[in-house]
Formats: C-alpha cells, structure tokens, sequence
C-alpha cells in the first residue's frame, strides 16, 4: 500500500508536464487497428474498439493529444507504420525484429500464444507435434514471425485475419492456428464455432488441465509509433502512467476481460513497466536541470563577484583619490604656511648666532635650531614641489577613449543597481591637453555622486532609476571646448545648500558614505584647466553637472594657461 502510494506520488510528478504538453498541442495523430483481434480490437459496425484501442484513447486524452483511427488489415497498417504514414498503432506485440523500425511504449499487457486444434485428434498435443503439420496464422502477427523462428515456415498458411483462420480450422482444413491465447479463445466464443479448442496440458498438480503456453511465444502488448518519434513516445508513456495510476486502465481491463479478472496485472506491475522507462528520463530531466542551475548559479557568482571586485576597488580607488587630494590640499597649504616662518625662523637663529659669542651655550642652542629648521624647511619645499610636479603632468586626451575606460569600469555598479544608463558620446570629439587622471576623476565624482543621488530617491522602485553620460564639442570665445555632462533623476539639490555644494568638506551624506571633498577637488582640477563645473536642475527633478574644458592643441597653451 505504500509503495503504491510512492508510485502514485512519482507518476503523478508527470502530470504538470503532460498538461503543459496538452495546452501546446493541436496535432491530430493517426492510428489504425485491425480487423478482429478481440478484445484488443473489436471493429463491429465499422468502429474501432476493443480494450488496447479504448486504452490508446484513455492515454491520448491523459496526455492531451488526438487521434484518429481507420480500420484496415494488420499487415498494410503494420506496413504503413513502419513508412509513417501512420503515427501510432494500439497494438503491437513487441520483437526484437519489430524494435528495428518501431518504438514501443511500456508493456500495458502480456499475453501467451496457445494452439488450436479441432477436438477431433488432429495429432498434435504439444509445441513439440507441430513441426511437418500444416499451420495457420495472420499474416504479419507475431505468430508467424514465432513460427517462422522456429522452423515450422514450410508448412504455413498465412491469412488476412484470425477470423479467417478459425473458420478454415472449424472447416476441417489445415492442422492448427497458431494465435494469441485469449485472441483465439473470444473468436471461437464469437464465432459459435464449437470443434475447436487449445491445446491443454496438465498442471503440475497432475489432475487439472491448461491451456499449454507456447514458449517463446509470450506477447508483451505495446503501443507503438514509428523508430525515432520520441516525443510521441514519450507523450504515450506518461499518458499511460496516469491511466495506471487513476484507475482508468482498471475499469477497461474490467471492461473487456470481466472473465480475466484474477489474471488481471496489478497496479504495481503495471506501475512498475512505466517507471522503469520513465524513471530513467525523470532522473535525466532532473540532472539536466541540476547542472544547467548549477551552472548559472556559478555564471551568476562569478559575475557578482567580478561586479563587486570592480565596485570595491573603484570605491576604494575613489576613497583614496579623495584622501590623497585631501592630505594634498591640506599639505600644499600646511607648506605655504609653514614656509614664511620657518624661513622667518632660520633668519632669527642667524640673527642670535651673529649677536652671541660663538662658544656660548646660546649659540649652540642657535645652530641647533637652525640645522633642526633646516630639515623643517627641506620638507616643506619637497612638499611644494611635490604639487608642482603634479600639476604638470599633462597630455593629450582623446575624451572619447577616457570616457570609454570610465565606462568600463561603472558598467557593473549601473547593473548592479539597476540603472538605465544613456550615453550620447560622438566618436569624433576633438582631443583636449589635459591631466588625464584628473580629469577622470572629476568625472567619477560626478557619476558616483549621480548614482547615489538616484539610488537614494528609488529605493524601492529600481526600474525608475535614470542616468545620462553625454558630451559635445562647440566653439567658444575664438576657441573649441568641450562640454561633458552627467545627469541623473534623483533627489535634485535644496536651494537652501546650492551655494555650498562646491564648498570643501560640505556633505549631506551620512558618515562614513561622504567627504565632501568630491566636488570642491573636481571643481579646482576643472577651474586649473582653464574651463567650469556648474550644474543646473533639470525639469521633473534630478541634476545636471556640466563640466566645460578648453581644447587646447598644444602644452604651451596649458602651460601658460596655468601660469595665468
Ligand atoms: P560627498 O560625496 O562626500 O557628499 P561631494 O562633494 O561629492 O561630497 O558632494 C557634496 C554634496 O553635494 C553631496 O553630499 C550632495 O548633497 C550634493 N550632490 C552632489 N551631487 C549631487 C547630485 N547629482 N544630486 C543631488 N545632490 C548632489
């Protein structure tokens, strides 16, 4: 009971697949049956019945395909099968010979061929008398193909249908019919033929008497299509696996075997046919899915992990561009402070030195202050020089391949952030004479500062979330500029602070999140090359930074633009 309960769980796995399938498919499949082959196929008043065809229509209708069905002789529907000029055929005993140009779904019944004999004594009373005697079967049925295996081909007769076979048997011609046990014991009760029966024997218990089973003639019944049509096949197979496990192949096995009832397979055998063909691809289906997700996932973190190196180390890279300016800042001007007095103070030394006598304690303290002085001031030119050498790093720039680089290096926190991020950058933007590293830093202010802004205003509507990159060229007081721009739809900046946003120090970020130097160090490294940063607000809120830098084509225009 509970292993039927285990069953019915992992069939019923398959139903969200087959009714998926069901919805998709328009198709109508062909099928066929044969002329009688009772009770698999019945085809009274020209209808096809019988319980392998009801079966075939039960499991069609599970797995939400259609059919259609013509009734013709086994051999020409066997044959057309086998050409595909028909989908499926209900009944199909399964061969290693027919499993060469046929699939066949799970076994749904397996049946036993007898021998049919007149009652009168016809000399055969075993598998073992056929051999010289004259046999009848249906043309294409696997007992022709099990009496050919083992050797009893001269002698055949082959006929269209059984019906046929066991009139010409109850008519006294011919030997025996080779058929399908419970084929040949419905047609003899249909035909009202009575001088015909199966060979018996008796059972292991010496008195009762049965029917003798050919062996090697035992027919696992199938459906089947043609060699290849997985997916078919597949369809077949799952709509058989809600049939046993709804009850529906009980109640047509009842139907048309009301006398077999205690010869009826279980639900288990049954159950137990499917699962072992389905099983195998549930576990494929499963692994596939496991390693596709794995897959992604992997895809997926290194991804992240890429993005979140990239945003750590451009943070980082910004934080300590920030403080390298602002330990900059303060030593440039911590240096010109200390340089006047230091200087001031190296004088007075001299002064006391010259007005003291030279062995006296007082000048020793004087040449001790001034060598200590001196090492003072030497810190404070290297100081000095130290920003001198920097501001005079320039080169020439292509903003194009800069803004590019910049690009490369926020594509991954705007996705991250899910940021719809248009850029308007034309190719052919005249290159300026300028610090290079600066420069991009003005610029990464502007987006990091872009990006808070919108990431602050959309908190919980990401999709909302805009930012613009664009610049332009455009000429200018006898001059070419260019103009770059970064626009955001965030929170927009209070007039209430508008005069103070180029202040150094000034933030309205929490701690830790900002310096407040961004903007004042962008603004001084704009205002050293000669151009502007301002913004404005645009229309329906958010904020545009302009940064505006002359084209200068050659280092002495910079240079003496500094020196100015
Ligand atoms: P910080 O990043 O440390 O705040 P900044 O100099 O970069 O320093 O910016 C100063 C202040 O200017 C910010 O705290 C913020 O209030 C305001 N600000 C800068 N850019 C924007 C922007 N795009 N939208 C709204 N406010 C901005």
């Amino acid at each position: 009971m509970r292993n039927s309960r285990l069953i019915i769980l992992i069939l019923c796995m398959f139903l969200p697949l087959t009714h998926s399938v069901a919805r998709a498919d328009h198709f109508v499949y062909k099928s066929a049956t044969e002329y009688d082959y009772p009770p698999f196929s019945v085809t009274e008043g020209g209808v096809a019945d019988g319980f392998s065809v009801e079966l075939l229509k039960a499991v069609a209708e599970e797995a939400g395909i259609s059919l259609s069905f013509k009734i013709d002789r086994w051999s020409t529907i066997k044959q057309e099968l086998e050409e595909g000029k028909l989908d499926v055929l209900p009944l199909v005993g399964y061969t290693e010979e027919r499993d060469k140009y046929f699939d066949f779904s799970v076994p749904y019944i397996v049946m036993h061929g007898n021998i049919f004999v007149r009652k009168e004594d016809t000399g055969i009373s075993s598998e073992e008398d056929l051999p010289g005697k004259e046999i009848i079967v249906m043309e294409g049925d696997n007992a022709q193909e099990y009496a050919i295996r083992i050797g009893l081909g001269e002698h055949l007769i082959s006929v269209d249908t059984y019906e046929e076979a066991f009139r010409l048997l109850s008519e006294g011609r011919y030997d025996a019919v080779l058929a399908q046990g419970l084929v040949g014991a419905r047609l003899i009760d249909m035909l009202g033929i009575r001088n015909v029966e199966a060979v018996t024997k008796l059972d292991n218990d010496g008195i009762t008497e049965i029917t003798e089973n050919l062996s090697g003639f035992e027919q696992k019944f199938c459906f089947a299509v043609k060699e290849g049509n997985h997916e078919l096949l597949s369809k077949l197979n799952e709509g058989l696996a809600i049939v046993s496990a709804n009850g529906r192949y009980s109640d047509i096995y009842e139907k048309w075997f009301p006398y077999l009832l205690n010869n009826k397979p279980t639900f288990e055998e049954i159950a137990v046919n499917v699962l072992m063909i389905t099983l195998p691809i549930l576990f494929i289906i499963l692994f596939a899915s496991l390693v596709y997700v794995r897959n992604k996932v992997k895809k997926k973190t290194i991804e992240l992990e890429k993005a979140n190196r990239e945003i750590l180390s451009m943070e980082g890279y910004l934080r300590n561009q920030q403080k390298l300016e602002a330990i900059g800042v303060l030593a440039s001007g911590v240096a010109h402070e200390i340089n006047n007095p230091v200087n001031g103070i190296m004088n007075y030394c001299q002064l006391i030195l010259e007005a003291v006598d030279k062995d006296s304690e007082i000048a020793e303290y004087a040449r001790e202050s001034i060598h200590e002085t001196t090492r003072v001031s030497k810190i404070v030119k290297n100081l000095l020089q130290f920003s001198r050498d920097e501001q005079t790093r320039y080169e020439k720039v292509t903003i194009y391949q800069m803004l590019s680089q910049i690009l490369s290096l926020i594509q991954a926190i705007i996705q991250k952030d899910q940021i719809e991020l248009t850029i308007d950058i034309p190719e052919d933007l005249p290159e300026i004479y300028c610090h290079d590293q600066q420069i991009q830093q003005v610029l990464m202010n502007l987006i990091t500062n872009a990006r808070d802004s919108v990431n602050k205003k959309y908190l919980s509507s990401p999709g909302a979330k805009k930012m613009k990159l664009s610049a332009e060229s455009y000429e200018h007081s006898g001059g070419t500029w260019v103009r770059i721009m970064v626009e955001d739809n965030g929170t927009g900046i209070d007039d209430s602070v508008r005069d103070r946003i180029f202040d150094p120090f000034f933030t309205t970020k929490g701690r830790h999140e900002g310096m407040g130097l961004g903007l004042s160090i962008s603004y001084g490294i704009i205002r050293e090359h000669g151009g502007d940063l301002r913004f404005e607000t645009i229309e329906g809120g958010g904020i545009r930074f302009i940064a505006e830098l002359p084209v200068k084509t050659d280092g002495k225009g910079i240079e003496k633009a500094q020196m100015e």
